[in-house]
């Protein structure tokens, strides 16, 4: 039998995500399966299916899931890739990866948010998740090329190390703008130093900070 945050989960994903034009069916599938209410604080659960985003601590967010939803459709993940993420927050876009890709590294610039989403992803069994803190603006190069980098945090520009460490093919997407309103940019790896852009549109953000972002 479904519980009542299962019958909400399902019903989400057909309303706010499905409805609004997202078709690909593994990334329907992941947000069937991951409990987002568990990533949030147990005051917050009863709205952890609503459409918006929702306080995490830190002054950080877990984005709306139509926006989790739009950014991890546009990675156009196969299920063999290695991906990278800049900006664990929860963990909660770090488990809908961890269903999707063969291996995830993500990285937290917030000590706090990072322990307490590996612990919760532990928990949950995600066992292809490394979790690292500190500056994601810099990447990862160690387990680099990515076959897709996700950035849920705005920054001025595509920071060039996570440019560098894309394979050929892989993609990149990031929100591009000021500290206000960015647009959703998705960089495609064509070659050595070319890159192909694509535009989702508007999102808002909070700021990427580090060494290729915002300062502190
Ligand atoms: N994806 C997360 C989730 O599902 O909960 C939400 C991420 S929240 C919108 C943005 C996160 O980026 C914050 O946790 C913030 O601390 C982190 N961040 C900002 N700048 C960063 C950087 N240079 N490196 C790593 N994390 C960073």
């Amino acid at each position: 039998m479904q519980n009542e945050q299962e019958s909400k989960r399902l019903q989400m994903v057909e309303t706010q995500i499905r409805d609004r034009g997202i078709k690909d069916r593994r990334v329907l599938e992941a947000f069937r399966k991951v409990p987002r209410h568990l990533f949030l604080d147990e005051a917050l659960r009863p709205q952890a299916y609503e459409d918006h985003p929702l306080p995490i601590g830190e002054k950080q967010t877990i984005s709306q899931p139509y926006i989790v939803a739009l950014m991890t459709e546009a990675l156009r993940l196969t299920g063999h890739e290695k991906v990278l993420e800049i900006g664990t927050g929860s963990g909660y876009q770090t488990g809908i990866l961890a269903q999707m890709a063969e291996q995830v590294y993500s990285i937290e610039r917030i000590p706090s948010l990072a322990k307490r989403a590996r612990k919760l992803l532990d928990d949950l069994k995600y066992t292809n998740v490394i979790i690292n803190i500190g500056d994601g603006t810099q990447g990862w190069k160690e387990y680099s090329p990515y076959g897709g980098i996700i950035v849920t945090a705005a920054a001025p520009e595509a920071p060039d190390p996570l440019l560098q460490q894309l394979e050929t093919g892989g993609r990149l997407v990031i929100p591009i703008g000021d500290e206000f309103q960015q647009d959703l940019v998705v960089y495609v790896k064509e070659g050595e130093d070319r890159y192909r852009e694509e535009n989702y549109g508007g999102v808002r953000f909070v700021k990427l900070i580090g060494k290729h972002g915002w300062k502190d």
